[in-house]
């Protein structure tokens, strides 16, 4: 028996390949006469968006499927999304499971437009991490700038191969965005040199590559897919671990609710009588408050700097 979610994914489905094809016969009608040299780069969210718009400048026209500050893991494409997909030249998903459902749900019903499909972690060393017996594979690359980069590569790449006149274009703005992270690693990498903690607590635990990165560790209310509920021993088991560390600091994603890191802060304060700071760590899945993707990463730094005590 199919729920009422799949029969709807069905049925939705069944109207974008309906679209596709008639949309397949204008656009290659179209083509012909057009002569616009403009790539088409639709990716799944913000960063991989925001990098091919840095590498691809203005001979890109670049759309970001999920909208801006919105949660990832549990997104659900509509027809227009798959569409929009569709149409694409260049196709950018992260990977690693964030973005699972353009594997899934979008992937297996384009049409044979030729396209490019980059998956910006493929071959990448990634992370896992134990949860309920099982390892399973930690998706948040693009929060590092050292892992973000080999991210970027790829799509600097695909571009360089869908349009190769411009290639001293992108390369030449791929060099800047390279140098950009490059800066960024570094100074993440000496900011947080020799820090009096080593530990941080957050609500979503997505700053696995982070903390592998740069030497320290993390602990979260809700785990790697950020729409889990959790339990009362969760939090008493983090409070417990918090006075443990001695640790009064506990990181949120203005994004997501900051019920989790309500409770965490009273329980610590009913029982310890410390006053408990909360601190932003961005997601970065959206521009915030006028702060882009490299804003966000700097922001990140400070907080860092000062919730690990850096000398
Ligand atoms: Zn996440």
């Amino acid at each position: 028996m199919m729920n009422t979610h799949q029969m709807m994914l069905v049925a939705g489905t069944a109207a974008a390949i309906i679209i596709i094809i008639g949309g397949a016969i204008y656009y290659s009608g179209k083509d012909d006469g057009d002569g616009s040299d403009t790539v088409k780069v639709v990716a799944t969210f913000y960063p991989l968006a925001y990098f091919s718009k840095e590498i691809g400048g203005e001979y890109v026209d670049v759309a970001s499927l999920v909208p801006y500050n919105t949660e990832i893991h549990s997104w659900q494409p509509s027809a227009m999304d798959i569409v929009a997909a569709d149409k694409a030249d260049i196709l950018v998903y992260n990977g690693g499971g964030a973005d699972h459902w353009f594997e899934r749900d979008i992937l297996p019903v384009l049409g044979s437009r030729e396209r490019i499909v980059v998956n910006t972690t493929e071959d990448m060393e990634l992370l896992t991490v134990e949860y309920e017996g099982h390892e399973i594979v930690d998706p948040h690359t693009w929060i590092c700038p050292f892992t973000a980069e080999q991210q970027a590569e790829k799509i600097y790449r695909a571009l360089v191969k869908k349009d190769g006149a411009h290639e001293a274009y992108y390369t030449h703005r791929w060099e800047s965005l390279r140098e950009a992270f490059e800066k960024m690693d570094q100074s993440y990498a000496e900011g947080l040199q020799n820090t009096r903690k080593d530990t941080i607590f957050v609500t979503h635990t997505a700053f696995g590559y982070l903390a592998h990165r740069y030497g320290f560790a993390q602990y979260g209310v809700i785990g790697l897919s950020a729409d889990e509920q959790p339990s009362t021993s969760t939090i008493k088991k983090l409070v417990d671990m918090m006075i443990e560390y001695d640790t009064y600091v506990i990181y949120v994603d203005p994004i997501y609710s900051d019920e989790y890191a309500q409770t965490l802060k009273n329980t610590l304060e009913e029982k310890t009588g410390r006053d408990v700071t909360i601190l932003v760590l961005y997601l970065m899945l959206g521009p915030v408050d006028g702060m882009d993707y490299f804003d966000q990463q700097e922001k990140n730094l400070e907080n860092l700097i000062q919730g690990l005590e850096a000398p």
